[in-house]
């Protein structure tokens, strides 16, 4: 199980010009790691997260996630996959500012279709284990930058994913804020989540047991501490 990518490309057309953001990436990431995706701007990080989230498609190469080739599922497939699977986090939070914070987390469990009660009692549990059991009837602007990133945790977790995708999550967020947001990522690695982080900051990746480097849409490093 977990996820493996065999020579993924992605090719954009700019014009006549085809655009390689990603030139052959070859990748297995097990269930229940904490990896973090590092390299220069334009060198192809977000177009690997986007399809490893199923956001979007290869223009060739194999994707399994969990032993299924996400290249042959239709549209609704693919998005029931996402939304079952995989939990995001944005660098801005990405919250709706006229709603609570147990709103936003119960939202997700809107779509799924889960009935009221049930969703605020989850949305409360997913609260409550980001720490913020204290703040549910707050709005986002009543919040500090990392209280509106745990909400935003609260919410990918809502759906209990197997893989939690953060892109950038500490780039709004003061250090100490960022590293008690990188904490909670920790936490919900060691209970057994697959955690893909993308990140800029080197302080920020070494909270990931994995780093692996990108550059011009390939994967130019890939390094594991062991401990
Ligand atoms: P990063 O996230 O590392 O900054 P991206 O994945 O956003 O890199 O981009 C990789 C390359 O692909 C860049 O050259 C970028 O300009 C190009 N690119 C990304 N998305 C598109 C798109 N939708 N259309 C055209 N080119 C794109
Ligand atoms: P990031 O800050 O995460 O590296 P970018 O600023 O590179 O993101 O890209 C933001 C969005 O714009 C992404 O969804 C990316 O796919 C898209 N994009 C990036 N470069 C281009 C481009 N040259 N043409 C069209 N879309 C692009």
């Amino acid at each position: 199980m977990g996820i493996e990518l065999s020579d993924i490309t992605k090719i954009y057309q700019m014009g006549d010009t085809p655009v390689a953001a990603l030139a052959g990436v070859t990748l297995k990431i097990r269930e229940g790691e904490f990896t973090a995706i590092m390299g220069p701007s334009g060198s192809g990080k977000s177009t690997l997260m986007n399809i490893l989230g199923c956001l979007d498609r290869p223009t060739s190469g194999s994707y399994l996630l969990d032993g299924q080739e996400v290249s042959s599922l239709t549209d609704d497939e693919l998005a029931l996959t996402r939304n079952k699977k995989i939990g995001f986090v944005f660098q801005n939070f990405n919250l709706l500012p006229r709603m609570s914070a147990i709103d936003n987390v119960a939202l997700p469990l809107v779509y799924a279709g889960v009935g009221v009660k049930e969703r605020q009692k989850r949305a409360a549990a997913a609260l409550a284990a980001v720490g913020l059991e204290h703040r549910m009837n707050h709005l986002p602007n009543e919040l500090s930058g990392g209280q509106r990133q745990r909400v935003a945790i609260a919410r990918a977790l809502v759906n209990e994913p197997s893989i939690i995708m953060a892109d950038e999550p500490t780039g709004a967020l003061d250090t100490k804020s960022g590293n008690e947001v990188m904490e909670i990522f920790q936490s919900l690695n060691s209970c057994g989540r697959t955690i893909i982080l993308v990140t800029h900051e080197p302080d920020i990746a070494a909270y990931a047991r994995r780093v692996i480097h990108v550059r011009d849409g390939r994967i130019v490093r890939d390094t594991e501490r062991d401990d």
